[in-house]
This record gives structure tokens, sequence and C-alpha cells, in this order.
């Protein structure tokens, strides 16, 4: 039995490892445009910031430890086509040379492509590119132009394009690193994933560490400044009153979002579906005999909405462990996400899972959300944080269906979203979450947890009167 995996990130290589671990008589290859398989993309920040010291240190595993685990990793090599009936995957290297690869199962994942978004100098004759300080981010190759660009130019300043959580994370990078940052979002608040009244606190956050925050500003070009000003890029946009926005900067970074990279997939006839994102089933089949994809690239089954597209890297790292398990023969399913996600700014975390309030009504649902606000830990020990929260249940059945916080990143923010996630997993009442029978010392807890007085807080919205 020969697999292929097309892609050596989260997906691709988790559908290698579990196919390894479960036939470790499997014969199976990797084969990836880049030579960094197996790296974090999400420590990229960590290591721009300089926090992590080396760009190796963001392997998850080494080439070694792939090689040893028994795959063949093919790198610096491009799939180029798939030939479905045959079962044969034609690549070629760097130096040009082309080759084709026969396979009993295919597993794609090819991922996603950072949006370049529709701003005059990002694309067309005389586009600007990392060699005059402007990047995109998601790859390895990416963050190594980021650093040469912050090695060799010293940029004492840089905008950032998107205030989603990757423009986020690389705020707090630069801002590490000693630049001067400001941050344009052309939606009303950052971080657009979190409802508004969060996103305000993560805005308090960005300014309260020097970080200017243009909140509804659209950018519209980014060109070469004159010479001798503040800066060697010019960003115009627009702000939301139609007004003229202009910075100057050393360095521009776009992360608005990503598409999926689905080309080698629809090439060899693969459906797309939401976003235009390879359709699969919760076993992760394309629909073409003997090819799975998973991660990125692929459309996501959620829990509460059906089918979307949510790329993340945990999820990627589950879907390509169901690929690589039934492209052994197995059958296994997707569980379903719920959007779970955590962004650390600074001294603050955000994090939401499940549904927002317009996102559940969107799904048939009959929300109802309720901010509330509780202590970490008990206030008479010291260190506590306070916690916003933000409850969204279903009205007529009391169904728990999503969970918003902010706090200090020494709140246990993370794992207390994966409380929520946990229950909104398994179909429980906001009521019931306050039954959990949750861990308490004073240093560390309450004896109602901050989530079950979230919760506690929904239930005297909706039922007032009712004991809890
Ligand atoms: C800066 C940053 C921070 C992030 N932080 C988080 C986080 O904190 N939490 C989280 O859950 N997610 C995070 N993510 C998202 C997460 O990294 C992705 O969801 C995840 O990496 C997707 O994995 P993937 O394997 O599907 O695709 P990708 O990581 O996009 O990898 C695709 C792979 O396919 C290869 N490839 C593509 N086309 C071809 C071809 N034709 N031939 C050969 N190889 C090909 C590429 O070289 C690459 O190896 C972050 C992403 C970025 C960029």
């Amino acid at each position: 039995m020969h697999l292929v995996m097309i892609g050596g990130s989260d997906a691709g290589i988790s559908a290698a490892l579990r196919a390894r671990e479960l036939d470790p008589g499997a014969e199976v290859t990797v084969v990836l445009e880049d030579a960094y398989p197996n790296f974090s993309i999400c420590g990229i920040p960590y290591y721009v910031s300089g926090e992590v010291t080396h760009w190796r240190n963001l392997a998850h595993r080494t080439i070694g430890d792939l090689e040893a685990i028994g795959m063949r990793l093919r790198l610096d090599t491009t799939a180029r086509r798939i030939d479905v009936p045959g079962r044969k995957l034609a690549i070629s290297s760097a130096d040009g040379g082309e080759e084709v690869l026969g396979y009993d199962k295919l597993v794609v994942g090819t991922g996603a492509v950072p949006v370049r978004p529709p701003i005059g100098g990002l694309a067309g004759p005389g586009a600007l590119g990392p060699a005059d300080g402007v990047h995109l981010l998601h790859s390895m190759g990416d963050t190594f132009a980021v650093v040469a660009t912050l090695e060799q130019a010293a940029p004492g300043s840089a905008v950032i394009v998107g205030g989603g959580y990757i423009g986020l994370e690389m705020a707090d990078a630069l801002t590490v690193r000693g630049l001067a940052v400001t941050q344009m979002e052309q939606l009303p608040e950052v971080l657009p994933t979190v409802d508004a009244e969060l996103g305000a606190l993560v805005h308090a956050e960005l300014a309260a560490r020097g970080v200017e925050v243009l909140a509804g500003t659209t950018v519209q070009a980014i060109s070469k400044a004159p010479p001798g000003g503040a800066g060697r890029l010019e960003v115009a946009a627009t702000a939301a009153d139609g007004s003229a926005v202009t910075r100057l900067a050393d360095l521009v970074l776009v992360v608005v979002g990503v598409r999926p990279e689905t080309t080698l997939a629809a090439e060899a006839g693969a459906t797309l579906g939401v976003r235009g994102a390879i359709a699969v089933d919760p076993g992760m089949r394309t629909g073409l005999p003997d090819v799975f994809a998973a991660g990125d690239c692929v459309i996501t089954h959620h829990r509460l909405l059906g089918v979307t597209y949510v790329p993340l890297g945990t999820t990627a790292h589950k879907q390509g462990r169901v690929a690589g398990e039934n492209a052994l023969g197995g059958d296994r399913q997707f569980a379903g996400s719920l959007g779970t996600q955590v962004v650390k700014i600074f001294d603050q975390a955000a994090a939401r899972t499940g549904l927002r309030d317009h996102e559940a009504r969107a799904a048939g649902f009959d929300p109802v959300t309720v901010g509330s606000g509780a202590d970490d830990h008990k206030a008479y020990y010291p260190g506590s944080h306070r916690i916003a929260m933000r409850f969204t249940g279903d009205r007529a059945t009391g169904r728990l269906l999503g969970v918003q916080l902010f706090g200090h990143r020494h709140a246990e923010i993370a794992k207390r979203i994966d409380i929520a996630a946990t229950a909104i997993f398994h179909g429980m009442t906001v009521e019931a979450v306050s039954d959990l029978d949750l861990s308490y010392t004073p240093p560390l807890g309450s004896p109602w947890d901050a989530v079950q007085m979230g919760a506690q807080a929904w239930t005297r919205h909706t039922h007032p009167g009712r004991a809890t």
C-alpha cells in the first residue's frame, strides 16, 4: 500500500503520522513545495518577535524525526497533476526535474494561501513586495522574508493591514521588536470574530501598548513614499466617515485572511463547496476514487452550522488524522468543528467557541446573548483578574450555543473556553454548565468557576427569578 500526501503542514503530516502509526508497513510519501515539513506556522509571530529564538524551534518534529517514523519526504517538490483513473501524481522538483509517482491512496493537504486584497500597489506591473518591505504572511518562506526586512532594513514603523487574529499577533510581535505599529481594520472593530464589546477590550489593550488602532479604515493603496520622510512606504486609506487617512511606514504587512488552495484537486475533478474549498464527507473523502483531502483546503463540517469553512490548525490536525486512517481503509469520521479559537494580545487573551448571536439566528436558533464578568480566582488571593464573558444560548431549549471570553493571559482563558467547547460539543444546556463538577482552590479558581457564573448570569437573564 503506497499512500501519498500532498502538503507537509498540519494536515498532510497528520495523515502520514496516523497511517504509519496504524500500519508500520505502509509506504508513505509526503510531497511538499518547500523544505519545512511539520513546521508550526501558528508559532511564526513568536519567532518574528524574538521570543522563539530560532526558526528551527518551530518544527513540531525534525526531518530526522519524520524519517525515523518511516515517512519518505519529497522536499521542494510541487505536485502538478493528479491522474485519478491511473492513480498517478505528476511532480516536479525545484531543479525542474519531472517525475510520476504511483499511489494507492492520495491525501490532498494543499492548505490555504493568503488573500491578496484589491489594494493598489499589491498586484499588477510594479507591484510592491518583500524587497520593498511589503509582506503577506503564511509560510516559512514569507516568515524569512519578514525577518530579512527586519534585520536588513531596520524598520522603525509598520502598518498592519487587517485586525484579525494573525494581524493582532503580529502587532504584538512587531511592538515587542521595537517598531511603532499602526493597525488598520476595515470593519468597525478589531478581532471581528468576537462581539464588538470584546473587540473593544482588545482594542484598548493594543492602544495601551502603543499600537495605533484605526478600525473602520479601509486601505486603498500602498506606494513608495518620497525619500527623506518618516517611512519608505505610504499607506492610503479611507476612514468610516469617508475622510482620507495616510500613514508612512517602513514595513507593511497585509494579513486579511486566507483562501483554500484547491487548484490541483479542482483540475482533477474534485467538487468545490463553501468558499471554494474542496467538498469532502466527514470521512475526508473527496468523491474522487482513492482521493482524500484535509485541512485548510477543504470545507469544514461544523457541529452547529453544518458545512462551513473555518481554516484552523487544530482542525487540520484532526482532519488529517481521519484522512490518514481512512486512506488505510478505516472508517473514522471528523466529529466536527465548533470554531474554537484563542489569541494572545500582549498580556490579554480573547477566545470564542460555537456561535455568536447573529450566527445562531442565521442558523435557525432563537438566541439570547448575555454579557457578564467574573474573577478568574478568589479576589482575596493576590493576582486575580476579571474575565469578560458573553454567553449565547437558545431561548426555547436552553441549549448552550456559544461563549466568548476576554481576560488576562494568566486567567486560563484558553482552558475556560475549552470547558465551553466541551459543553457545546455534547449539546449541554447553559444551566447544565452550572452543574459541572469543576475544580476549586482560591489561588486558582472559585467555588463557582467563572464559566459557571457566566452560565448563571445567562439563566438569570432569560428566566428571571429562577434559582441558580
Ligand atoms: C501566522 C499564523 C498563525 C496561526 N495561528 C493559529 C493558531 O494559533 N491556532 C490555529 O488553530 N491555527 C492557526 N493558524 C492556522 C493554521 O496554521 C492552519 O490552519 C494550518 O496550518 C493548516 O494546515 P494545512 O496542512 O491544511 O495547510 P498549510 O499549513 O497551508 O500547508 C499546506 C502545505 O501544502 C503544501 N503545498 C501546497 N500546494 C502544493 C503543491 N501543489 N505541491 C506540493 N505541496 C503543496 C505547502 O507547501 C504546505 O506544506 C495560523 C496560521 C498562520 C499563518
